[in-house]
């Protein structure tokens, strides 16, 4: 069959693009079998099947067409766009991923030099910013499960695969969760698997920046991971209370006001032992943070993630105290000021947070007595006139 042309559309093509528009899975299943179907055709605009189902936001039919072989970088649009970029632009999460996840290239530029990640961003659907920017494929990791050249045995046994794709693809970095994550795997949580996985994700990272299309971001990123396992590797060959006590050390507030110092230095060590000096990333990282004072915001953590994710602070989600994951709703009862994701993580942090819990609840019920006491006046103020 020859390549499809722009609007070049059979009778059941011009059905299908339109049971895509209304979403009817079924009915597309049907004309995909079809005969004179081809599910790469183009509509006069040079957008397939794929792109209409990802800009429309339907996740089931952009499976169905991926299962029936729809080509996720095919690039005819009159203006560049691809499939991933549709997605990012519908803001849908899944089928950002789910593009990604079919082999999506994230380094092609529309017409006007955006990639899918920019256009994204542009339109103000940061979540699937981050889904872009953080995808690292299981395949690429797969490949030091295998022995390369000369190797008797690969860098990285295949059983760890899983569990290290696992911390990799995870956009919370904050590093006590990363601890967790290591810990719930008994395949991962001891020195020598975990001295493997770091090393790979040193290769990973020196691979990102000396890759044509280097990427600074995802090497940042594979940096940072390499750290924190490093990190849970030394606590297990040399204290008693391995990951619990890493996780203790990372929570530990100092007494002032209960500001996890110990994380906070950690994160800035990450950072500065990035191994590419010249990277515009690390610079950038170490202009915002240098000048911060320790206690003070941004905290490294909240700067770091903003970079590799594109995450920022002032998102609307709450974040739990313990593990930074999104969507935490469990207040502490007796402060009030800190958020949890659950009672495990309260439960966690309380060695620490009972230290100024008290103080935390006077300062916002002194806080709230002021605020009445302005209320009062400003309701009499307004009597008065
Ligand atoms: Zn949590
Ligand atoms: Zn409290």
């Amino acid at each position: 069959m020859s390549a499809p042309k722009k609007g070049d559309l059979s009778a059941r093509e011009k059905e299908l693009f339109e049971v895509i528009s209304a979403g009817n899975v079924q009915e597309a299943s049907r004309l995909l079998g079809c005969k004179d179907v081809r599910v790469n055709c183009l509509d006069e605009y040079g957008m397939t099947p794929l792109m209409h189902a990802a800009y429309k936001g339907k996740a089931d039919m952009c499976r169905l067409l991926l299962q029936h072989g729809a080509d996720v970088n095919c690039n005819q649009h009159e203006h560049g766009y691809t499939a991933l970029m549709f997605a990012g632009l519908s803001g849908k999460t899944d089928i950002t991923w789910m593009m990604l996840d079919a082999g999506a290239e994230t380094d092609v530029t529309n017409s006007v030099g955006r990639t899918a990640a920019q256009m994204a961003a542009f339109v103000g659907q940061h979540d699937c910013v981050t889904v872009i920017n953080n995808f690292f494929s299981r395949a690429r990791l797969d490949y030091y499960t295998k022995a390369q050249g000369l190797e008797k045995e690969p860098k990285l046994p295949s059983k760890l695969a899983g569990p290290l794709h696992k911390i990799i693809m995870s956009t919370n970095l904050n590093p006590v969760r990363m601890v967790l994550l290591v810990k719930e795997n008994p395949l991962l949580a001891e020195a020598e698997p975990l001295d493997k996985c770091r090393r790979v994700m040193e290769l990973i990272c020196e691979k990102c920046i000396k890759q044509q299309d280097m990427n600074e971001v995802l090497a940042m990123k594979m940096h940072f991971i390499s750290c924190v396992l490093g990190k849970c590797a030394s606590f297990l060959k040399e204290r008693e209370d391995g990951l619990d006590g890493l996780v203790r050390s990372l929570l530990k507030g100092r007494d002032a006001d209960g500001f996890p110092v110990y994380q906070e230095k950690f994160v800035r060590e990450c950072i500065r032992k990035f191994p590419y000096c010249d990277a515009t990333l690390l610079q950038q990282l170490v202009r915002s943070i240098a000048p911060v004072e320790i206690g003070n915001d941004p905290t490294a953590l909240s700067v770091l993630t903003q970079a590799i994710t594109g995450q920022v602070g002032f998102m609307d989600a709450e974040f739990c105290t313990t593990c930074g994951e999104k969507g935490a709703q469990k207040r502490c009862s007796i402060c009030k000021t800190v958020i949890y994701c659950g009672q495990t993580c309260q439960k966690m942090h309380w060695f620490t947070h009972k230290k100024v819990c008290k103080k935390l609840q006077e300062q916002r019920e002194k806080q709230e007595a002021e605020a009445a006491k302005l209320r009062m006046q400003q309701s009499k103020g307004q009597t008065l006139l």
